[in-house]
């Protein structure tokens, strides 16, 4: 088991304790400095990241003997920790101080001991892009802050149910992995000298085999639910919560007297895949927030030039630009109160 230093993963980063590193060790920081660095036989953090990746994996293909809900929780945790070690190590391999929060105050006293405030994920982004000149996707960016939620939702877990919760870590899982796994082969592998890198190409090979078993249970839950999902592709869009086309609006097609129906009481927005029901309103703000990427306050969300009244059913739920599963490259205005049939979005 290789060791972690304590400061470069968020302090509030849980682990099981037999996978907790007991002891943090880095080299000393003299030779992390770039010139010396490359040919550093000791260099931990690049097999520190995939160990998390290789424990993310091992523990979503596991035969659930034990807890499931415990092998989900630590697999998101896990897949949060890799992450950042990973990216940290691009920044560490760029220059040292660039794990610090403020790089101007940083130290190797602090790098040394692991008493380092160190940056956060949103800033080793940033930084990766500014000063590394590494470009994120929109996709790229998209899993990592999906990563984030799903990281900062697990103390609500026992709000929801196992189908759901193990639906949206393979969901997640599988897209943060796929960016991982480029990540490490682009920026990170090439700085590497045997021993490491072919040890690293080890634990590699077995990440992409556990990449592609999750990848298949997401594809194959997917193609059972595609006797449901085909006939209501034209009130389904993508998920925001597990980013499947799964979510269907089913409209007021059981409601007895339309007039009397308040629409903030009724869960008719369902994602067939990870079973998350929300309210027409709910459903709408989550799809305009995250799937298009319009952050509004709750107050103002009526404003917003995505969002109009439904000409239909009246109520200010109209989204622009979504796009349902019947033709998801043509963006259409989709209400998500009464799920009529969508006219081809102005713009
Ligand atoms: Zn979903
Ligand atoms: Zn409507």
């Amino acid at each position: 088991m290789t060791n972690l230093p304590t400061g470069i993963v968020g302090d509030d980063t849980e682990r099981p304790a037999n996978i907790v590193p007991q002891v943090a060790r880095w080299p000393s920081a003299h030779r992390i400095r770039k010139a010396e660095f490359v040919g550093d036989p000791h260099f931990p953090p690049v097999a520190n990241g995939l160990d998390y990746l290789v424990s993310v994996v091992d523990l979503l293909e596991r035969d659930s003997g034990g807890s499931p809900a415990r092998e989900l929780k630590y697999a998101v945790l896990h897949l949060a920790a890799g992450a950042e070690v990973l990216l940290k190590a691009r920044l560490l391999i760029e220059h040292w101080s660039l794990v610090f929060t403020h790089p101007g105050q940083a130290t190797r006293e602090a790098l040394e001991d692991g008493s380092l405030s160190s940056c956060s994920p949103d800033e080793t982004r940033q930084r990766l892009k500014n000063i590394v000149g590494i470009t994120f996707t929109g996709r790229e960016e998209q899993a990592l802050k999906d990563l984030a939620r799903s990281r900062n939702a697990l103390q609500h877990w026992g709000l929801t149910g196992e189908q759901a919760r193990a639906s949206v870590v393979a969901s997640t899982t599988a897209r943060v992995l796929n960016f991982l796994v480029a990540f490490v082969e682009d920026h990170l592998l090439p700085w590497l000298q045997a021993p490491e890198l072919s040890e690293a190409r080890e634990e590699m090979r077995h990440v992409r085999d556990g990449l592609a078993f999750i990848e298949e249970y997401v594809r194959e839950r997917m193609k059972d639910l595609a006797p449901r999902l085909g006939p209501v592709r034209r009130s389904t869009v993508q998920c925001p919560l597990c980013r499947q086309w799964a979510l269907v609006a089913r409209g007021y097609e059981d409601a007895q007297d339309v007039d009397d129906l308040d629409i903030d009481d009724m869960f008719n927005v369902e994602c067939l895949f990870c079973t998350e029901r929300l309210t027409p309103r709910e459903a709408a703000h989550e799809y305009a927030g995250v799937i298009l990427g319009h952050f509004g306050n709750e107050e103002a969300f009526d404003l917003t030039p995505e969002v109009h009244t439904c000409p239909q059913c009246q109520h200010a739920l109209l989204i622009q630009g979504a796009a349902t599963a019947a033709a998801p490259d043509r963006p259409v205005d989709f209400c998500f109160a009464c799920a009529t049939a969508p006219v081809a979005s102005r713009s």
